[in-house]
């Protein structure tokens, strides 16, 4: 087999060129053998705060077909730590200023941008110029526009890009999808879904400064709720219109508290979430025309608990969803795999997001939604 540099695999694997034809009765391991370090793609983590350190540094050590080759960090003294703990070469770490020199490191295949929500399309931008494939954490960013740009960005540099939807790589989620697309128990005819926290940590944390955050509750937890709504009906809804509530306006003072949600569908089903930043709230449950089943935990890091009523309580083994997220992402650069978490699903919550804001400014007027099919993966 032809030996491909890094960056010349990386082009093919892109533009797709490594899928059928050249992957077909490959075993996966010889196909990653193509790969300069190995058999895995090099990710660099931006941004070692709490999500990366907790999350997704370990996770990478329980991944199959990608693994921790790179940081940037604005934080001079995590340099040494992370290179010890995680034995990184020096030549692979960056800071934000050097960032973009991280184009010509071969090493380098993926960029997770795991920074404040309002720095996700600036870094992911940067990533996708360095021609680097781009795994940018939710909400996908603080506007509609944001999300364009960085997906048009990536298409420019024929790059690839995913949002941190671990959720979507679960196979808790893959069962519910399952009983939606299969209608095991009937039609869905409404949803309920929450999820939410409460906040009592620094009054001045980046989550609760809207110019950092883009929001409080409805960017940080609501996304979760306004992804079960859609994949416990299986579609994009029609139209939404939306309540906010604020109880503790002295912590609150710049981002929302808690919002509550009711989609239409075009069959006639109907959801409702709520999030919060001062309630707790980790639920799914689907009704059904022949039954009901609910996830509960919906989406912690896990492991999540499902039952539905036939008495089944739903029992799939535990691994880090980061882990499985991470790994269907490479396979999806590697093998041309279905990219379960598309930049179209971060921007179509990023289009919802902003209805439900626009609603609640309108005292609660239903804000009509043209979605179509965008982000629906079944
Ligand atoms: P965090 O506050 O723990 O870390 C933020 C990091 O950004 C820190 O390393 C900090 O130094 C750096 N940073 C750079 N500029 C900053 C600035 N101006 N203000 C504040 N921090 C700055 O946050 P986190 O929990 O790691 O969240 C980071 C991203 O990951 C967010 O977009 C969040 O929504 C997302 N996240 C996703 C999940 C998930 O389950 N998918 C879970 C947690 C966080």
């Amino acid at each position: 087999m032809k030996q491909l540099t890094r960056r010349s695999f990386n082009g093919l694997a892109t533009k797709g060129l490594l899928g059928s034809a050249f992957l077909a009765n490959m075993p996966l391991a010889n196909a990653f053998t193509t790969n300069k370090n190995g058999k895995k793609l090099g990710v660099a983590l931006v941004g070692l705060g709490s999500y990366s350190t907790y999350q997704l540094a370990p996770s990478l050590l329980d991944t199959e077909h990608c693994y921790l080759a790179g940081i940037v960090t604005g934080t001079k003294e995590k340099e040494s730590v992370w290179q010890e703990k995680y034995n990184i070469p020096k030549e692979n770490i960056y800071n934000y200023e050097n960032f973009d020199t991280i184009a010509d490191n071969d090493s380098i295949d993926v960029i997770y941008v795991v920074l404040p929500n309002s720095m996700h399309a600036e870094f992911c931008i940067r990533a996708a110029k360095a021609g680097k494939h781009v795994i940018c954490e939710k909400p996908m960013a603080v506007s509609v526009a944001e999300c364009d740009a960085i997906m048009n960005a990536c298409n420019e540099h024929k790059v690839k890009l995913s949002v941190g939807y671990r959720m979507q790589s679960d196979p808790y989620t893959h069962e519910v999808k399952k009983y939606v697309r299969e209608k095991t128990f009937g039609d869905v005819l409404f949803v309920s879904s929450d999820a939410g926290y409460v906040s009592n940590g620094n009054p001045d944390q980046w989550r609760l400064n809207k110019k950092l955050s883009g929001g409080g509750a409805l960017m940080n937890m609501g996304v979760y709720a306004i992804q079960t709504s859609i994949y416990g009906t299986g579609q994009n809804p029609i139209s939404v219109s939306a309540q906010e509530f604020s109880t503790r306006p002295e912590y609150f003072k710049d981002t929302d508290e808690t919002i509550t949600a009711q989609f239409k569908f075009e069959n006639g089903a109907i959801a409702h979430m709520m999030t919060s930043h001062n309630a707790n709230g980790n639920r799914l449950k689907c009704h059904c025309s022949k039954g009901w089943f609910e996830l509960d935990p919906a989406h912690s890091y896990g492991p999540i608990s499902g039952r539905t009523s036939n008495g089944d309580v739903l029992k799939f083994p535990h691994k880090r969803q980061q882990a499985l997220q991470m790994d269907d992402f490479a396979k999806h650069i590697l093998l041309d795999s279905k990219n379960v978490a598309p930049g179209e699903m971060g921007k179509r919550d990023m289009i919802i997001v902003e209805a439900i804001y626009n609603s609640i400014r309108e005292g609660g007027q239903e804000q009509l939604l043209s979605l179509g099919n965008l982000g629906i993966l079944m």
